[in-house]
């Protein structure tokens, strides 16, 4: 009955998203604001009649808005619109990865890459992070490689790597080879390698509006790359899904990049409550990772990451624990509100 590729398969596994009682949630990283108002007034107004049709598969007039926010001259053709950044790392891994040599990524990152790597049988070389939990870029150039990715800021540490050394990289890298940055996170402090486009070819930038723009529960991402290589992945999802993104995450993304000042003010609140957080933390004795992404990893020496979530959890707030070797003894906690991180910081301050 089932083929013989399914029995291989070791899906990802998201932070968790009970019913059974109301959390404070703050493990998978989502915005505790709510969109932007533009974004209610385009679903109040919407017209259900509207969804007799298919949507625009070409995303046309979203990519005109996103570029227009984007600015640095990209234009519409160097941008492809998904089903949020999960759905189009896997037509990027499909389009640039290759199974001739391995691919290269970060030993602790975003863990759904070796899983996209076992789906599309791409071997993969993890490299350690530097003792710090930077991404060590050396350890990245060495050897073969079909491609690389990495996130910036990098998850689940929130560490950001400075413009300067993406840039390195893809000086070093051969420029026959993508080089993927997952801008997931870029939003809450870091610069965006949208500038770099025009000098690097092989450069792939892939971002997502459920961190920075308060809609993960919509579904919406989108790729940022020169023309050539949006047109082959326009081939990819044209062979998988011709309409990924439907008409109301169209227009919520439209109504969205009209309104960047919105989110801009609500992502600084984000940073400084991460900061206020991550110092009133370090005071109570935890060691906090430098972050510039709206999560921050901590860990009190001595105490394993598992017995700090069920603690925590007690309380009734969520934050994520790995159970990988290297990071067992940290949590990660996405940045809700200032009253949210005041409820946990007293309750961590109690462990
Ligand atoms: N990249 C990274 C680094 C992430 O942490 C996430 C969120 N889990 C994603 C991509 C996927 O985001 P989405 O599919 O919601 O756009």
């Amino acid at each position: 009955m089932f083929a013989k590729r399914f029995a291989d398969l070791k899906p990802y596994v998201p932070g968790e998203q009970p019913k059974d009682r109301v959390y404070i949630k703050l493990n998978a990283n989502e915005n505790p604001y709510p969109p932007s108002p533009a974004v209610s007034k385009v679903l109040h107004e919407f017209d259900a009649s509207q969804l007799r049709l298919y949507p625009d598969p070409d995303s046309t007039e979203l990519r005109a808005a996103i570029a227009g926010m984007l600015g640095n001259g990209v234009t519409p053709e160097m941008i492809i619109a998904g089903n949020g950044s999960d759905e189009l790392l896997s037509f990027v891994f499909y389009t640039f990865f290759d199974s001739d040599a391995p691919l290269c990524f970060p030993e602790h990152t975003y863990s759904f890459y070796p899983v996209y790597a076992g789906y599309y049988d791409i071997p993969v070389r993890k490299v350690p992070l530097r003792p710090d939990f930077s991404i060590d870029i050396e350890g990245m150039l060495k050897g073969e490689s079909c491609g690389m990715i990495f996130p910036n800021p990098n998850a689940p540490t929130g560490i950001y790597m400075p413009l300067s050394e993406v840039r390195s990289i893809l000086e070093r890298y051969p420029s026959d080879r993508a080089v993927v940055v997952d801008e997931a996170y870029i939003d809450f402090g870091g610069e965006s390698a949208v500038s770099l486009l025009k000098e690097f070819p092989s450069l792939v930038i892939i971002r997502t509006f459920s961190k920075s723009y308060c809609f993960a529960g919509a579904r919406l991402g989108y790729v940022v790359a020169n023309p050539e290589l949006i047109k082959a992945l326009f081939t990819t999802k044209n062979s998988f899904n011709h309409f990924p993104v439907d008409t109301l995450a169209q227009r919520i993304g439209i109504a969205s990049c009209e309104d960047a000042d919105y989110y801009r003010g609500i992502n600084s609140r984000i940073m400084e409550t991460r900061e206020s957080f991550s110092m009133g933390l370090r005071e109570a004795g935890w060691e906090v990772l430098p972050s510039k992404a709206n999560f921050v990893m901590a860990r009190r020496i001595g105490i394993s990451g598992k017995h700090v979530y069920e603690y925590i959890k007690r309380s009734g707030i969520l934050v994520r624990y790995f159970n990988i070797p290297g990071i067992t003894d940290y949590v990660r906690i996405s940045i809700g509100t200032k009253e949210d991180m005041d409820s946990l910081l007293e309750v961590m301050k109690s462990i």
